[in-house]
């Protein structure tokens, strides 16, 4: 139902008291090493939640490679489209800080050698998708590939629903904007992409959401962290408030909501009551430490 393109990293996560400024050294706590990556992420996500999901990424032929490979597998995602050498594996640098959010700095390795010919060879897989969920931590030619062959369809049949979450930020084609459904967004991204806007300096989110619709995307959504979600398809601006939990670690938040509201999507929920269930996700993802360690499978978000 579900094909995530996108990333894949070793996430290497610290503690901290406080981050170091420039030129300064902080201790922090012993070293955890994680899957992670914005793609592997939002597959797992969506796998332990019970989708049937594949995903399309490049790592690495060395032990963080492999270890992506394992947890991909052992959430249940199909992994006959993770494509292996070119490059070390991604890595991300984490550090968490005593409230639980983080700064985070990533090597793109072979994440950055997945190619629009990789999507190419790839079209089986696309054209067995329902909803297509991308990210911005591969090239973003790649990602137009994909929207690209998306819009074309297969053998006159519609190909995959687009979701896109911009992040890390970049300047979007009007082609790739104008395929999302949604377009997903934190704060920080809204405000990046209205940035040549006086909008963007707005502290409304109402306004960021219907701005960033006028951008051309079929419909929008913007993550307001504890306070929910923001839904916009055109017809009316939705705030979806997320249950509240005890903060632990967001890592991964983004991604978790993102996986669960794209497979609703491709199961057939509207957007509003596939967002309903994702903040239920994303909400249940920031009670736990880690990324993908910290995803819920279908019985915890009923549970919440
Ligand atoms: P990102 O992780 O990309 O910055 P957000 O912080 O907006 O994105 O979080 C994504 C989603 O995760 C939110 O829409 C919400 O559902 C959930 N979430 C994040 N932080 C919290 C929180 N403190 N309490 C409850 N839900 C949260």
């Amino acid at each position: 139902d579900l094909l995530v393109v996108g990333s894949a990293n070793a996430d290497l996560v610290i503690g901290v008291d406080r981050r170091p400024g420039a030129g300064e050294t902080v201790l922090g706590s012993d070293l955890a090493v994680h899957p992670g990556g914005k793609g592997a992420n939002q597959a797992v996500a969506a796998a332990r939640l019970g989708a049937r999901t594949a995903l399309l990424a490049r790592v690495g032929d060395d032990d963080y490679g492999r270890l992506l490979l394992d947890s991909q597998a052992t959430a249940g995602v199909d992994t006959a489209g993770v494509l292996v050498g070119g490059a070390p594996t991604g890595v991300a640098l984490i550090t968490v800080d005593p409230s639980g959010d983080n700064s985070i700095v990533v090597s793109q390795g072979a994440n950055a050698r997945l190619t629009p010919g990789d999507v190419r060879a790839a079209a089986g897989l696309l054209a067995a998708a329902r909803v297509v969920s991308l990210q911005l931590e591969i090239p973003l030619e790649t990602v137009a590939e994909v929207v690209r062959a998306a819009g074309a369809g297969f053998g006159g049949r519609p190909g995959p629903r687009v979701v896109l979450n911009p992040s890390p930020t970049a300047p979007l084609p009007t082609d790739v904007l104008a395929a999302c459904d949604p377009l997903v967004v934190n704060e920080h991204e809204a405000r990046f992409l209205l940035s040549d806007a006086p909008v963007g300096s707005s502290d409304d989110p109402e306004e960021w959401a219907d701005a960033l619709l006028s951008r051309g995307p079929r419909s929008v959504v913007v993550t307001l962290g504890a306070e929910g979600a923001l839904v916009a398809d055109g017809d009316r601006t939705v705030l979806v408030p997320s249950p509240a939990v005890t903060a632990v670690d967001t890592t991964g938040a983004g991604d978790a909501f993102t996986g669960a509201l794209a497979w609703r999507l491709g199961v057939g929920d509207d957007l509003p009551t596939a967002v309903r269930f994702a903040v239920r996700v994303g909400a249940a993802a920031v009670t736990r430490a880690g990324a993908q360690a910290s995803f819920p499978s279908a019985g915890e978000v009923a549970a919440l």
